[in-house]
């Protein structure tokens, strides 16, 4: 069990506003917003910052316990971040909204700083012209339980832009509101942050409510930007890449231990980008090292390991090892499909207005053996 007291003692930078609406099983089935059937209760949209994807994969794997665990779902080493760009905050508009950066129906959102204020533009809405819609928008006005817990500030632009004075109307009764994170956590310390999403996440099943919660790692970036990508024994990347996956194999124990919550939680992991060109960044996103990254999907029982490829021949191809672009039509597996992957988990529709996984048609496990 996770204690309150062990909430209340940690450092939590930024907190933290939790609505706990009337759960309405009846009256949150509305025929726009009817949930699929679905065993999966809580979705955790984890994206580690500045993850190379050498790090799920033989050898350094076998040194990364949880990495392994969430590798026995359907995943793959090959995914690709922004085709136009490969930093922090554009990609994560992207996962978040199911958008990437360019063109008539991209997010446009291309900064990389801490956003300015909501009332000096600090809103994914504003540029555009019209209302960004966001995975948190679609979960929220459900009726699930939202969280957002950071590792860098610069995320409030999501609480900037999904909260009470910039989110957008729920239009399906029962009206959730407005505010679209019902908690908003930032901390740059991967065990504090997974202790808060932990509770988050046993407070509503106690309560027996649906949670949607976004988790951004971002030691392996901290790292990446001071030591550089450096996959060499000892290297303070790669001792980020320990406490990271010290930190995820926290959180699955807490799903494995609860009996609450085991079966009963997905999780989706993919990167904003990994890095290493130039040394110290990731700035160039024609580099493979920055542009080449895992998105993984996790379910914890009746597992199959699968290349997300192999079960998706028909929607996505997947690209050549230093291909960016590519001729065929289809395109690559993308971590901007993360948003609409975790609906579709939870048995809710697509984000409106968004046009990568719009479809939900990434198909997330091997077909059952007959
Ligand atoms: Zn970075």
């Amino acid at each position: 069990m996770w204690s309150l007291s062990l909430l209340a003692s940690m450092t939590i930078l930024v907190a933290a506003l939790f609505l706990f609406s009337t759960f309405n099983q009846s009256a949150a089935s509305t025929a726009a917003q009817a949930p699929a059937e679905t065993s999966i209760d809580h979705v955790i949209l984890i994206s580690v910052d500045g993850l190379r994807p050498e790090a799920m994969l033989p050898p350094l794997v076998d040194q990364h316990p949880a990495m392994k665990q969430l590798t026995q779902g359907a995943w793959t080493a090959q995914a690709r971040c922004d085709p136009d760009i490969s930093i922090t905050l554009p990609n994560h508009v992207g996962m978040i909204t199911g958008r990437l950066v360019a063109g008539e129906l991209g997010h446009g959102w291309v900064g990389n700083t801490d956003p300015p204020s909501r009332t000096m533009g600090g809103t994914l809405h504003l540029k555009p012209g019209h209302y960004i819609s966001s995975v948190f928008d679609v979960a929220h006005d459900a009726g699930l339980q939202t969280a957002l817990i950071s590792g860098k500030w610069k995320f409030v632009l999501f609480e900037q832009s999904y909260g009470e004075d910039a989110g957008g109307p729920d239009t399906f009764a029962p009206n959730y509101g407005k505010d679209k994170i019902d908690c908003f956590v930032c901390s740059p310390k991967p065990v504090e942050q997974v202790q808060q999403l932990a509770a988050f996440i046993q407070g509503a099943s106690d309560r027996n409510k649906k949670t949607f919660t976004f988790l951004h790692l971002a030691p392996s970036d901290f790292a990446g930007h001071a030591s550089g990508w450096d996959l060499s024994d000892g290297s303070p990347y790669r001792h980020a890449l320990l406490d990271i996956d010290h930190a995820l194999g926290l959180i699955l124990s807490k799903i494995n231990d609860s009996p609450t919550l085991k079966g009963r939680v997905a999780i989706v992991l993919t990167a904003d980008h990994a890095g290493g060109v130039p040394f110290l960044n990731h700035l160039e996103p024609d580099a493979p090292v920055n542009f080449t990254i895992p998105f993984v999907v996790w379910s914890g029982v009746n597992q199959t390991p699968v290349d997300l490829y192999s079960i998706n021949t028909t929607s996505r191809h997947c690209p050549a090892v230093n291909e960016r672009f590519s001729d065929n039509p289809l395109p690559p597996i993308r971590n901007a499909e993360a948003g609409n992957t975790c609906l579709m988990l939870l048995g809710l529709p697509a984000i409106p207005g968004s046009t990568v996984n719009a479809r939900q048609d990434l198909l997330v496990a091997a077909p059952l053996k007959k």
